[in-house]
């Protein structure tokens, strides 16, 4: 079905048609047999045909209605693989331990991710392919222009490390911008914080960037506060560590 199929914009679809890259992106990932897994995205299959080969419990996730009976119909012999036809935006993931994988639809990305790290109990792992620069973004240390609230939020849960990058002609069609794929392992201790605040407060933080953590947490912190928190009210929003936006969340949520 592969190029007769029209792919859809509003799906963000860009199905992987070179060999060497789904195998490179396998290879990085590691499946192995008892892992439970959650493919997002599935398009094609071309990640897929790979998993299941590897897994027992494989779960792809798509919402394409076109795509779905195809999907249906290749693994209908395989009792490892479960079809899920829905959104993954509203994927409950209730197994510990999960691990997830996809070649992401660039348009509803970071929602994803977010949605992620709010299942994060029960996540291992991930591995994705997104835009090259939502991976920079992701991956930022503090100090850099990159760095802002996906940094912030997901590096809070998980060691994210950037991998190798893809290129538009590994795809049909071909996206318009690089792609590149990174890993996100969740991290052994993760400070407790309310994460709903603190997502509410990175955001009113990075607010205006080129303004101080002062002006864009106004009527949030006052000078004592700062004090307390030993940061300095002149910084700008991006020289404030992931410890310190965690520690500003406890202060306010007291
Ligand atoms: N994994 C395939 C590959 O690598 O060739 C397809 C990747 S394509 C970039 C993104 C896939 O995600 C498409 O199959 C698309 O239909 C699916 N998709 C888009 N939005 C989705 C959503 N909200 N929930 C689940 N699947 C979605």
């Amino acid at each position: 079905m592969s190029n007769k199929y029209s792919a859809k914009k509003r799906f963000g679809q860009n199905f992987l048609q070179d060999h060497s890259v789904i195998e490179r992106i396998i290879n990085a990932f590691v499946p192995k047999e008892n892992d439970t897994i959650y493919e997002i995205g599935p398009g094609q299959a071309a990640l897929s045909n790979h998993l299941v080969e590897y897994c027992n419990h494989v779960q792809l996730v798509e919402i394409d209605d076109d795509l779905v009976p195809a999907l249906k119909a290749q693994f209908a012999t395989k009792p490892n693989v479960t079809i899920l036809h829905q959104d993954a935006l509203e994927l409950e993931l209730t197994e510990p331990n999960c691990r997830i994988i996809g070649n992401l639809p660039y348009n509803v990305s970071t929602p994803l991710l977010i949605r992620f790290l709010y299942q994060s109990e029960n996540i291992s792992d991930m591995l994705f392919m997104l835009q090259k620069e939502v991976v920079k973004r992701i991956c930022a240390e503090v100090g850099t222009k990159a760095y802002g609230r996906l940094s912030v939020m997901l590096q809070y849960a998980f060691d994210c490390e950037e991998l190798f990058i893809v290129k538009p002609e590994s795809f049909h069609p071909q996206p318009k911008v690089d792609s590149q794929i990174v890993r996100l392992v969740k991290k052994q201790e993760i400070p407790i914080v309310d994460l709903q605040k603190m997502e509410s407060l990175v955001k009113q933080a990075f607010g205006q960037r080129r303004k101080t953590i002062k002006n864009n947490l106004k009527g949030i912190l006052t000078d004592d506060d700062f004090e307390k928190l030993a940061i300095d009210p002149k910084l700008r929003p991006e020289s404030i560590t992931i410890e310190e936006y965690v520690n500003i969340t406890n202060l306010i949520s007291d």
